[in-house]
């Protein structure tokens, strides 16, 4: 027997306590949908989605401040796409764009940084969200504009690490699956240290036979009893990760405690460029105020980011918040639960 098909028979097979498995990978979210995984669950096995969507744990004073930047201090704003849409406490980049603010999909930060240095009369502000994949790209663009001496472009940091969300959130799941891009650049060696911390978990990959394996691997392991950590995904996770990558985060940046999207405060879990960057910190640059961030009161985002319900238990899921109208972030990132859901499959 092929080893997917065991990793199955022994998910269909287990007929033991709840276990619950917590994804935080958008695409880990999206791809066990694709590959029909839920569907073949037992009800004792929950996969439940959690803080894996970089779009998604943006707190909403984020978009305020991006708001902010656009509208009131005549920035251009770029950004990835999905974060256009995101609503605000008054409003979205989107609603601000209608306004007469200039905002910008960008395909990357250097994308960014060109068009900044191609239009030296605006002020170019990239968004900068996500977490240890998506950090290293923003600081070579500013590492590149302070060498060229380009002034007119910075950024709008809510970059996370990954390490101390799986500690705030022990509690919530028996095991964790762990993402497989971010896992590149730490290596293994953090969830080993989890490990002696009492938190389990696999690193995986993307397709189906290695999500299979890694639900398997959870489930067998989770009746032992003890706490485990194994790398499913070793032709691409190494121990050693991205010394590289850490290096420059290490060099331009300072770890410092941030707020996850219906999670609160984090301690040490979001970093910020250094006062050497400052002229290329846009909070910095634009003195920006403090914002305090009303989501909408309907939704259920920071329940949904816990693992505390499914998306399908929020009242205005699929009636009053859909793709094309979002209430909350996580239906409006390709990479968030509640899209997934509303994409793949309703009932589950
Ligand atoms: S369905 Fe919409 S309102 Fe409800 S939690 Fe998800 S994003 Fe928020």
């Amino acid at each position: 027997m092929k080893a997917a098909e065991q990793a199955a028979a022994i998910l269909r097979g287990y007929n033991g306590r709840k276990i619950r498995i917590m994804e935080v990978c958008g695409t880990h979210t999206h791809e066990i949908f694709k590959q029909g995984i839920r569907k073949m669950l037992p009800e004792n096995i929950q996969v439940i989605s959690g803080p894996g969507c970089p779009v998604c744990v943006t707190p909403i004073d984020y978009i305020d401040e991006a708001v902010y930047l656009a509208l009131e201090k005549g920035c251009t704003i770029t950004t990835f796409g999905d974060l256009i849409r995101v609503p605000g406490s008054e409003k979205s980049l989107a609603a601000a764009r209608a306004e007469g603010a200039a905002v910008k999909p960008v395909y990357s930060p250097l994308d960014a940084l060109e068009y900044a240095k191609d239009h030296p009369e605006e002020q170019v502000v990239f968004l900068s969200v996500g977490f240890e994949t998506t950090t290293p790209p923003s600081l070579m663009a500013v590492r590149q504009a302070k060498a060229e001496g380009v002034m007119n472009f910075s950024i709008l940091t809510a970059n996370k690490t990954m390490d101390n969300a799986y500690l705030a959130l022990k509690d919530s799941a028996d095991a964790f699956l762990y993402p497989g891009h971010v896992s590149t650049i730490s290596g293994t060696k953090i969830y080993h240290d989890l490990m002696d911390q009492g938190i389990s978990g696999v690193v995986t990959g993307f397709t189906g036979p290695e999500l299979l394996t890694a639900l398997a691997v959870c489930v067998k392991k989770v009746q032992e009893g003890r706490p485990f950590f194994m790398n499913c995904y070793p032709r691409v996770v190494t121990d050693e990760g991205s010394p590289a990558a850490r290096k420059l985060a290490a060099e331009m940046t300072d770890l410092i405690d941030s707020e996850w999207r219906g999670i609160g405060v984090i301690p040490k879990s979001g970093l910020r460029l250094k006062p050497e960057c400052a002229d290329w910190d846009a909070r910095v640059k634009y003195d920006v105020p403090k914002m305090e961030g009303r989501a909408n009161p309907a939704c259920r985002c920071g329940s949904v980011l816990k693992g505390d319900i499914l998306p399908t238990e929020c009242k205005v899921f699929g009636n009053g918040c859909t793709p094309e109208h979002p209430i909350g972030a996580c239906m409006v990132s390709g990479e968030g639960a509640c899209a997934a859901f509303y994409k793949y499959g309703r009932d589950f």
